[in-house]
């Protein structure tokens, strides 16, 4: 196992074209990124693992898609408008600004190295704030979201209506949150626009202490189903000075990042704060009638709230390797799980003449409608297959002489680099069946 660093990761998703900076031709937009053609597809699929697994996989979770512009004052019962701040403190000399809580401020000052040369702390909103409409006074006050969390409270009462869902029962959504954060570095870890994945469970007061466990199980689950390295996850429970006032109990679920360990989803038992609070600022009768006892409550809510972001981050960190292979050199690849590799299958025609590199087309043409596919006929055989091995290929089909005697080809495994002959009738179940059975070598 090679060292993973942030600068391989980083080099590697230029390189490739999974991610690059934001408005790099004129010189870059810190904490904002692109994903790239193969970034797109990985971040799609981690999306779609996590919507497959919360809502197709779960008896009792629908889907939302919020908007992200929303009133103002819903970011004011939130407590977003007064207390969504980070202590900030600037260093007198070298102006570089920082999060008081992430350095010494007893310390000299991490860039210049000045002793004794920072500001006190002033609380910073994290909120980006614009204007709606025409006039640009304090009244047409909007905020970018800074979670996806308070669509879904809002939109609680109306789905209770429309779905007819009965308690105990979650809404997950996936999307867009922006933060004006002080500190961006560590690559898309933190960023100022950046994407969630959120599962609000609504249940029965006192039944939160069933749900609470039953979510952190769930949610630690899922990230050993996506094939991640288990000793690089951990829990970590939130003490006294980190807890919201509002908050029974929460935990975050670290991952092990090239720069140490780091929150990559928080699960919290919220009570009925959000609700409550947004029955108070709106007027609006949030409780639900229990239809089996007849009793009206505010429902409690357990929260699962994951950075996509920050998860494909993590994917790329825990699948990437450099090996020595048989032949003596070295191989980068990315152990994506398949069914968040950009690309599922290549089919490579060994040589392009004699009618192979007709085949493979027509093969790749055919394989389009069950897996993402890739064709490549350029090069050497090996150096074909270290270009999929580094942007995580699992499955590599070669077409040979042999081929077009008795319609086989090469499947070859990305892990295990093992190679197997099968007819191309078989390939689209042999791959159903690897995948289902995925277990990182
Ligand atoms: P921190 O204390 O690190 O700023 P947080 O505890 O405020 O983060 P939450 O509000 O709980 O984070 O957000 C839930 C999840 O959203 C986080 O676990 C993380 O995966 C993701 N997330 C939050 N902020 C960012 C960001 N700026 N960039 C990327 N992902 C983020």
């Amino acid at each position: 196992m090679a060292e993973v660093t942030m600068d391989k990761i980083v080099s590697l998703c230029r390189r490739r074209g999974f991610i690059f900076q934001s408005s790099e031709i004129y010189g870059g937009l810190n904490g904002a990124y692109d994903y790239g053609p193969l970034g797109v597809e990985l971040k799609n699929n981690i999306r779609d693992f996590w919507w497959k697994e919360m809502t197709q996989l779960h008896d009792s979770i629908v889907g939302l898609d919020s908007s992200i512009l929303m009133a103002s004052r819903v970011w004011e019962a939130s407590g977003h408008v007064s207390n969504f701040t980070d202590p900030m403190v600037d260093c007198k000399n070298c102006k570089s600004r920082f999060r008081a809580d992430q350095i010494d401020l007893k310390g000299a000052c991490p860039v210049c190295g000045t002793r004794d040369s920072f500001t006190a702390p002033r609380n910073f909103n994290l909120m980006f704030a614009t204007h709606i409409g025409p006039n640009s006074d304090s009244a047409s006050t909007i905020y970018l979201r800074p979670e996806t969390a308070q669509g879904i409270y809002t939109e609680f009462k109306n789905v209770v209506q429309s779905s007819r869902m009965k308690l105990p029962f979650g809404i997950a959504q996936v999307g867009k949150s922006f933060r004006n954060e002080i500190t961006t570095k560590n690559f898309i870890f933190r960023s100022c626009e950046f994407e969630q994945m959120e599962m609000q469970f609504f249940c029965q007061p006192g039944s939160d202490d069933k749900w609470f466990p039953y979510w952190r199980e769930q949610r630690m689950n899922f990230y050993k189903k996506m094939g991640i390295v288990p000793e690089h996850l951990r829990w970590h429970q939130h003490g006294p000075d980190e807890l919201a006032f509002y908050a029974k109990d929460a935990y975050d679920i670290q991952y092990l990042f090239p720069m140490g360990w780091q929150e990559l989803e928080g699960v919290h038992d919220r009570t009925d704060y959000d609700l409550s609070q947004h029955q108070k600022f709106s007027g609006k009768d949030l409780t639900y009638l229990d239809p089996d006892t007849n009793e009206r409550y505010v429902p409690y809510v357990v929260e699962t709230s994951a950075g996509l972001t920050r998860n494909v981050l993590m994917a790329l960190s825990d699948a990437y390797d450099e090996e020595a292979t048989p032949e003596g050199d070295v191989r980068t690849v990315l152990h994506f799980h398949p069914l968040v590799a950009p690309v599922m299958v290549a089919v490579l025609p060994l040589v392009k003449k004699d009618g192979l590199g007709e085949f493979a087309t027509k093969l790749e043409h055919e394989l389009r409608e069950d897996f993402v596919t890739y064709y490549d006929q350029s090069g050497a055989i090996g150096r074909r297959y270290r270009r999929q091995d580094e942007i995580g290929t699992p499955y590599c089909i070669t077409v040979d002489y042999d081929t077009l005697k008795d319609n086989t080809v090469t499947l070859r495994f990305r892990d295990s680099m093992e190679q197997v002959r099968i007819g191309i009738d078989k390939i689209v179940e042999t791959i159903h069946e690897e995948n289902r059975k995925y277990r990182r070598v």
